[in-house]
């Protein structure tokens, strides 16, 4: 039985609305009631267990922000919430639904047409079908948008060519984002694959000591044919295309009356600087991935704080019920201090977590805020989670009692979704105006 909540020590429900402590509160129920008692064994097989799909469908929560389309446009800040509550209970089961949602749904909504939103997302969202999210190739990682995988332009739509790697929920995926870069514009856009599509291939990794329920693959993609209807469409922003309308005519316009060599200087600035925010406008499907990974990485972030507020429930449970020295764990001095740090982390993710959220829906939170945030709250998960482990002796080994679990499922949340280093670099960047991702020369 998973033990009772206890690490809300400082009254942080207090700060949800009602409708986010309903949805915290039924989140938390469905996953200690249905989904704890057989995480474990699916863990150790690294088996994903489909027939709790229905399950997590029954949670409301897939589509997470989204409106509109059968998606339960949730506030970001109660999405979060029961990503935690989620995370909590079992790690696996949070990247599962975050890949499918904060990531392939997201984009699909951010950067789809109309017509591709009401096509995918409805079925997506009751999870009828099941997205993933294709961005890391074998040789881009953390530097990925260096991506090789390309799309080349046939009659009726564009053929892919490369290969992913690291891609959650890819080998049973019915929706695969897939990112390539066209051939002729260099341009980097989201192409919609469905399953069986001829040419792809999907294979597990195997091996993984962490997040083992979830199948993340190795995807070979060989000239499989994508219809132009699926492929998310990079658009130029409105503002940008009247720009250009105008700086082309005065262009034409000083082109063919001639002479006006003063005029003609004085506009060259402006047309320069104006091809050149049309330029940075075809790039509008990176600035919107930016946007997809800024959310989702406060999402992502939520997920070390579900795991560590488990972890010290478990600890807390542990420590009273076991005994040495003819005492409870609990009553020597250096276990107290070991759990109330822990706690204390824990307080403090929280509150990182929930401004990031508000910093979301004021309109104010910027890449390296979301940055700042997940590299934080996993390397203070990361010390919350060993100590927890530390306080269960021997037991803090095996997975059944869910704390080796969440130590090793912590490990990948580190690193995917930007490294502690990438996001620190982000946010560093952001705060020195200086990028520090390329070495010196
Ligand atoms: P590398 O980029 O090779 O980095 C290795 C080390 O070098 C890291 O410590 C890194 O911080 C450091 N480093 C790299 N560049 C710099 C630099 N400029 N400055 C300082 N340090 C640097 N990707 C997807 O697209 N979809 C998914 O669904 C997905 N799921 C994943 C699930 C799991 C379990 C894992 C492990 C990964 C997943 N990923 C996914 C990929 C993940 O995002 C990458 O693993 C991550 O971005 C790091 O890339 P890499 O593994 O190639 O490491």
């Amino acid at each position: 039985v998973f033990p009772p909540c206890a690490s809300d020590y400082y009254q942080f429900d207090d700060l949800l609305t009602p409708e986010e402590q309903r949805l915290r509160k039924n989140v938390r129920a469905i996953m200690e009631k249905e989904i704890a008692p057989i995480m474990t064994q699916y863990w150790e097989k690294a088996e994903f267990p489909f027939h709790v799909i229905p399950k997590l469908a029954s949670l409301g929560i897939s589509g997470g922000t989204i409106k509109g389309n059968g998606c339960p446009g949730l506030s970001l800040t109660g999405s979060a919430i029961a990503t935690a509550e989620v995370a909590r209970v079992d790690a696996s089961c949070s990247t599962f639904i975050l890949v499918h949602s904060s990531l392939a749904m997201l984009t699909i909504e951010l950067c789809g047409s109309e017509a591709q939103k009401q096509k995918y997302l409805p079925s997506l969202a009751q999870f009828r079908t099941i997205a993933c999210w294709g961005l890391t190739e074998p040789d881009y990682g953390s530097d990925a948008s260096s991506l090789k995988t390309t799309a080349t332009k046939i009659d009726g739509g564009w053929i892919l060519d490369g290969q992913k790697r690291w891609i959650g929920n890819s080998t049973f995926a019915d929706v695969l984002v897939i990112f390539a870069r066209n051939t002729t514009t260099n341009q980097i856009n989201g192409y919609i694959v469905n399953k069986g599509a001829p040419g792809l291939k999907a294979t597990k990794i195997e091996n993984k000591i962490g997040l083992r329920m979830v199948q993340n693959g190795d995807i070979l993609l060989n000239k499989v044919f994508v219809p132009d209807e699926d492929r998310l469409p990079a658009s130029i922003p409105f503002r940008i295309q009247a720009r250009l309308f105008i700086v082309v005519a005065c262009f034409i316009w000083v082109v063919i009356i001639g002479g006006f060599g003063f005029i003609f200087t004085q506009l060259q600035s402006s047309i320069l600087e104006d091809l050149n925010s049309f330029s940075n406008s075809l790039f509008i499907t990176n600035n919107v991935l930016q946007q997809v990974l800024a959310v989702s990485r406060v999402m992502v972030a939520w997920q070390p704080i579900g795991i560590s507020m488990g972890v010290y429930d478990m600890c807390l449970r542990y420590l009273k019920e076991r005994k040495q020295f003819g005492a409870p764990l609990a009553a020597f001095q250096i276990n107290q201090e070991k759990l109330v740090r822990m706690l204390g982390n824990v307080q403090a993710m929280v509150l990182i977590g929930w401004r990031l959220c508000k910093l979301y829906e004021s309109g104010k939170m910027t890449a390296g805020h979301a940055s700042m945030g997940k590299a934080w709250i996993t390397l203070k998960a990361r010390e919350t989670v060993s100590l927890g482990r530390e306080l269960l002796g021997g037991n803090g080994i095996l997975a059944d009692f869910l704390v080796a679990k969440a130590f090793c499922d912590l490990e990948p949340i580190y690193t995917y979704e930007g490294t502690y280093d990438i996001n620190s670099l982000v946010t560093g960047r952001e705060v020195t105006s200086v990028a520090g991702f390329k070495p010196a020369p």
